[in-house]
């Protein structure tokens, strides 16, 4: 799941999943750092760009962590949504049968 994540392929099940899992989990976390260590360190020799990784990083699972909060947010007010326009519909189809009836 890390090269997954690493590479944004996780969807935000799977992204909550695995952040919670690096919570919980000191074995997974250090796997985490290695691969970023790599990856980033790569990309960074290849560029040219030195910059402290281990910023970037706790950067990077931050950002996943607001991504996730966002993705709760949006689904929070399409409910609302889905919601009002249930209410809606009941009240015009209660209006219909009241004034039919
Ligand atoms: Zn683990």
């Amino acid at each position: 799941m890390i090269p997954a994540y690493l590479n944004d392929e996780l969807d935000a099940g799977e992204l909550r999943e695995f952040l919670d899992h690096i919570d919980k989990c000191g074995e997974c976390r250090e796997e985490l750092a290695i691969q970023f260590l790599i990856t980033e360190g790569l990309n960074s020799l290849s560029t040219g760009d030195s910059y402290d990784l281990k910023h970037a990083m706790d950067d990077r699972v931050s950002k996943s962590r607001s991504q996730i909060k966002l993705h709760d947010r949006l689904l929070g007010v399409r409910n609302v949504a889905v919601a009002l326009v249930g209410g809606v519909l009941l009240a015009s189809a209660y209006m219909v049968y009241y004034y039919l009836f």
